[in-house]
């Protein structure tokens, strides 16, 4: 049965719109003073702003080790979806609650924070760290503050469970982000005299060849890994912007792409060898005609890949807990690989609702999923007692 708690808590949390554009603190508040009724001091990692709060606490004394529960607290936007009731409003329909969130991921802090009374009544042998950030769904921005605050206190977790929605199967990997915003700047001049121009357009178009190029040999050569769906890294543009009318060579084209690599590529790489064919286009071709013309990379975000062995004893931990054997590999990045990469914190992500009905309209977990959730973490605080 689910605890009363964790719907109601949910229902709390999705109310506060913490759009990752605004503001967390009212979220932030209302966690820091439910602990705080724990006698359970948090601390906030702000950003600079002071708009926006990380929210670490530790249950269970200050012993080294222990494990981190970690989610993020905003939500990506509703902008231009049709959505059936209010979506900062959780509202039950079929067994499932309809929410922004309610699966993307306040579900599982609501099953976490809906546990804390047991794990306070419960001799803890080792600490349970609660780790809630900020500015996730924009490119995991907001984590480092947090990851910076544990790393400070040196209490070396010994492992991580991010519980972003898996529907409560273990993951213990996912590939990692590099996305950069590309400017050419050309040449302009009237169209009919094309050949004095340096044309942005097709020199994006060049590059964005390459890029497509690339991403074909990545499917050849690898690295591989066969528990992805795509078991390789890719790369994709995915939009563009150039010219101003058809009879005037464009001086200017910008475009963006993606690198989705396995945690064990090296997405620097693949950008060396992308600056080198633009080095190359500027030096040989544009530069014969404009000296100005140029080629300018930006990036945009990244984050690193997670990719941990299923042989280590917290994977063999969380799937006795769950009674599976199985584990995947998962197509959306998290704060996991962070976890790992940063603080080598072996990180597994497993949470309550599904993936499919993140980010859409009518998002919803199935209650069903919160309870599944409750119960994992119920055995979870058994074994450290
Ligand atoms: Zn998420």
């Amino acid at each position: 049965m689910v605890e009363k708690n964790s719907i109601e808590i949910l229902r709390k949390l999705v109310g506060f719109d913490t759009t990752s554009f605004k503001s967390n603190l009212d979220l932030i508040k209302f966690i820091e003073n439910y602990l705080n009724d724990f006698n359970i001091k948090s601390k906030l990692v702000y950003d600079e702003t002071e708009n926006k709060a990380n929210l670490f606490a530790t249950i269970g004394g200050d012993s080294k080790g222990g494990i981190v529960l970690s989610g993020h607290t905003d939500v990506v936007p509703i902008k231009n979806q049709k959505w059936s009731s209010d979506p900062f409003t959780l509202t039950e329909r079929d067994n499932k609650l309809f929410g922004r969130g309610s699966s993307d991921m306040k579900g599982f802090i609501a099953v976490v924070l809906s546990r804390v009374s047991k794990m306070v009544e419960t001799k803890l042998n080792k600490p349970i760290h609660l780790a809630f950030s900020y500015d996730e769904e924009i490119g995991c921005v907001g984590v480092h503050g947090l990851l910076d605050l544990i790393e400070k206190k040196s209490i070396n977790p010994e492992f991580c469970i991010v519980g972003e929605p898996t529907s409560m199967e273990v993951v213990i990997g996912h590939k990692g982000k590099h996305a950069y915003g590309v400017k050419v700047d050309g040449f302009s001049c009237h169209s009919g005299q094309a050949p004095y121009g340096v044309n942005a357009i097709n020199y994006a178009a060049k590059l964005i060849s390459y890029i497509e190029e690339l991403n074909k040999e990545k499917s050849k050569i690898g690295p591989f890994d066969n528990e992805y769906e795509i078991p390789y890294s890719t790369l994709s543009t995915g939009l563009i912007n150039g010219g101003t009318i058809l009879n005037i060579v464009p001086n200017l084209c910008q475009f963006e792409f993606e690198i989705r690599h396995l945690a064990e590529d090296d997405p620097k790489a693949i950008m060396q060898k992308i600056h080198e064919y633009g080095d190359e286009l500027i030096t040989k071709e544009m530069h014969k005609i404009s000296p100005k013309a140029n080629i300018t990379f930006a990036e945009i975000i990244n984050y690193p890949g997670l990719n941990i062995s299923e042989t280590i004893n917290p994977v063999k931990q969380v799937k006795d807990i769950l009674n599976v054997s199985k584990h995947k590999k998962v197509i959306f990045g998290t704060e996991g690989g962070l976890f790992k990469k940063k603080l080598n914190i072996p990180t597994i992500v497993c949470g309550p609702g599904s993936i499919d009905q993140a980010h859409k309209p009518d998002e919803y977990i199935a209650i069903e999923q919160l309870e599944k959730g409750g119960k994992f973490i119920d055995k979870l605080i058994s074994s450290y007692s």
